[in-house]
């Protein structure tokens, strides 16, 4: 696993299939994805390395369902009592009592999609917080949940306007330039989450997938949803 300091209380840890972010609001700790069944010793080690106190892990935001972003979940939350918060659309699915809906794929993400299969499942979860568009969370000076239906149905983006931090999920990845996000469940949905997304303006840009991008962050998240646009 990967570490990568997005900002001073920002952090990347990037699996080799899978990434979640760790945000530090002086020292109270918040996982925005948590990567893999499987992994959570691997994070708590890596918290631990940054000089911060797992035990102080007060929340797991999970974007959404797919066992790349709530595998470790529910590790992490046995072990340290974090709140886990999803969109009330997405939490049966996380908590294993029904399946989401299978993505419909583009002939071009066939041999992508074959690839990525194998991940271990995500075990069944609780979800302590439902949440919904526009609800507020107390974390990076008060984030926003935009609902992002499209990659799920009930896929989320976290948006921090103190910090000009974005976080998108799968709507929008950042592997080859800023564009749409692959797998998607409803493409058209997805599509208008990336348009909706595009009018935040983030200085910071934080993908499900890819690099976090620092630079031209807003021009690159407009100029992604312009592309598609002419698709
Ligand atoms: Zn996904
Ligand atoms: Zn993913």
């Amino acid at each position: 696993m990967d570490v990568i300091a997005v900002q001073p209380r920002l952090h990347l840890f990037r699996f080799p299939v899978g990434q979640a972010y760790l945000w530090s609001d002086d020292g109270e700790l918040t996982l925005v994805d948590s990567g893999t069944a499987g992994a959570a010793e691997e994070l708590v080690l890596a918290i631990r390395a940054l000089g911060l106190d797992p035990a102080r892990l007060v929340r797991i935001v999970l974007t959404h369902g797919h066992e790349d972003h709530c595998g470790a979940a529910q590790e992490l939350t046995r072990r340290f009592g974090a709140e886990v918060v999803a969109h009330r659309l997405e939490a049966p699915a996380i908590r294993g009592e029904q399946a989401l809906p299978p993505p419909v794929l583009l002939d071009w993400e066939r041999p992508l999609w074959e690839r990525t299969r194998g991940l271990p499942p995500a075990p069944p979860t609780v979800v302590d917080r439902e949440v919904e568009d526009g609800d507020a969370l107390a974390f990076g000076g008060g984030a926003r949940v935009v609902h992002v239906p499209g990659h799920t149905p009930g896929s989320i983006a976290l948006h921090l306007p103190l910090h000009g931090v974005l976080f998108t999920g799968d709507t929008v990845a950042s592997v080859e330039g800023v564009t749409l996000g692959v797998f998607h469940v409803d493409r058209e949905d997805a599509r208008a989450s990336l348009r909706r997304l595009s009018v935040l303006g983030p200085s910071v840009l934080c993908c499900g997938h890819g690099d976090p991008v620092t630079r031209d962050a807003a021009a690159a998240l407009i100029t992604a949803a312009e592309r598609d646009a002419d698709l």
